[in-house]
């Protein structure tokens, strides 16, 4: 790997994907500046999955031995139909998957995955310049002048300088604004529900007490709606995304201009899935009160995410519908790509290693946001030829969804040669 001079990059938004992106930085021997403008860092109580597209970046940057203490491994991917929880499709994960991909599948609570690489980034043992992070930093403002010399303000007027800027601010980016980008902001129809249900109330329930025979990746199909839920911290939690088409009242609220958030009550989940498996209500009753609740979004597919030094990352650049549950894993891909084209630059160079970075992701991430919209539609089908034909067809062999196979998925972006070595001989085991 060519060794670059180190220069300076600031990077707004410590959300998953800004941290990625600031480790993997960092790991290039880059000096970073975090902008967040939450009082403090953190995500919100609730699951996520990473494929092994992004875990193999994770594990990548030294992650292993830290995620290993807070991942839970499902053994498989199962899909379910509404009447009754039959299987639809299966699909092996666990060692199998990480035999074929050489990377495993796993389930982390959120916060728990923030901090390990809120840790990396801070550790003064790791590889590269500390990342600098600072929290109450809302960047409202790009100065310019010197496009050489991008700088961030923050609303109480502090300036930070780098070579370039980094947009990792959310599906609501603020630096997408300020570069002129096209308004792709696109409400999908949907709401959902996102609940951390007691794995212990499951488990002493004979209705549900399945849930925890195998660990699985679960959604159920039926028409015109769908539920996730899978089990984090050992089976302490079942996260529960349940997605509905949005209410009438929700449906007013955006065409209003809301980005709508609310929380529901226990009972408005349970009764979300009518008609369903008796196990669906059983299991949605026992979430906790105070369900969040709120309207989902997505861009349009569009492969402007560079203006000079400037450049767009994760759901700033491709915000999509978790229908693919690969939003932040694709945001790590965005990462570990910028960092291999920074990395082997010098900074009179950067505008280059932007250009190679979209290049090479763009056209990747706009067909997983494609695919996670067309899922919305085949996760959904009413009842009829065109559903038993998709169930027929998962049946007999599940391996993708909608016309994305988790071949494709799971590969990931190619990463250069040395990374992948890294990958193949694990170093950080
Ligand atoms: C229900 C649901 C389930 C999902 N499940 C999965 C899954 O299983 N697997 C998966 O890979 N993805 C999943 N996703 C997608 C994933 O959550 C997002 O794609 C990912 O969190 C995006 O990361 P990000 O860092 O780009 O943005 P964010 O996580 O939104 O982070 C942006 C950060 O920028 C900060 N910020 C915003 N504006 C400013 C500003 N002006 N100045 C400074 N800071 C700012 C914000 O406070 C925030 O901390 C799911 C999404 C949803 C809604």
């Amino acid at each position: 790997m060519a060794m670059s001079q180190s220069y300076r990059v600031i990077v707004v938004g410590g959300g998953l994907g800004g941290l990625t992106t600031a480790l993997a930085l960092r790991h290039r021997g880059l000096r970073v500046t975090v902008l967040e403008r939450a009082r403090q860092l953190g995500e919100v109580g609730a699951g996520i999955q990473t494929a092994p597209n992004a875990s193999r970046i994770l594990i990548g940057l030294g992650l292993r031995r830290q995620l290993e203490a807070i991942r839970t491994q499902p053994e498989d991917q199962v899909r379910r139909r509404w009447q009754d929880g039959s299987v639809i499709g299966l699909t092996r994960l666990g060692a199998e998957v990480q035999e074929k991909y050489n990377a495993p599948y796993w389930h982390y609570h959120r916060a728990d995955l923030h901090r390990v690489l809120l840790d990396a980034c801070l550790d003064p043992e790791g590889p590269g310049p500390l990342v600098a992070v600072h929290t109450s930093a809302q960047v409202v403002e790009l100065d310019r002048g010197d496009p050489r010399q991008p700088a961030a303000i923050t609303a109480d007027g502090r300036r930070f300088e780098g070579d370039l800027v980094v947009g990792a601010d959310g599906v609501r980016s603020q630096v997408r604004d300020l570069i002129g980008a096209e308004d792709t902001l696109v409400f999908s129809g949907d709401m959902c529900y996102r609940a951390l249900i007691p794995g212990d109330l499951l488990a002493a329930d004979p209705a549900t007490r399945f849930l925890f025979d195998r660990y699985q990746s679960t959604i159920w199909y039926g028409p015109g709606r769908h539920l996730v839920h899978y089990l984090i911290r050992g089976g302490e939690w079942l996260n529960v995304v349940a997605c509905v088409p949005a209410s009438e009242e929700v449906a007013r609220a955006v065409a209003g201009g809301e980005d709508w958030t609310s929380t529901a009550s226990v009972r408005e989940l349970s009764e979300a899935y009518p008609g369903w498996d008796d196990r669906v209500p059983a299991m949605l009753s026992k979430a906790k009160e105070e369900v969040a609740c709120f309207a989902l979004f997505h861009r349009r597919q569009d492969p402007v995410w560079v203006d000079g030094r400037v450049a767009l990352l994760g759901d700033a650049a491709h915000a999509m519908l978790p229908y693919q549950a690969q939003g932040a894993s694709q945001a790590m891909e965005d990462a570990a790509v910028l960092a291999e084209e920074l990395g082997a630059v010098t900074v009179d160079r950067v505008e280059e290693a932007l250009r190679r970075y979209v290049d090479r992701r763009a056209k990747h991430a706009g067909m997983v946001q494609q695919a996670s919209f067309r899922n919305r539609t085949f996760y959904r089908l009413p009842e009829g030829p065109e559903q038993q034909a998709r169930d027929a067809i998962l049946a007999e062999r599940f391996a993708g969804e909608s016309d994305v196979s988790y071949d494709w998925l799971w590969s990931g972006t190619p990463l250069d040669q040395s990374d992948r070595e890294s990958f193949r001989y694990p170093i950080h085991r």
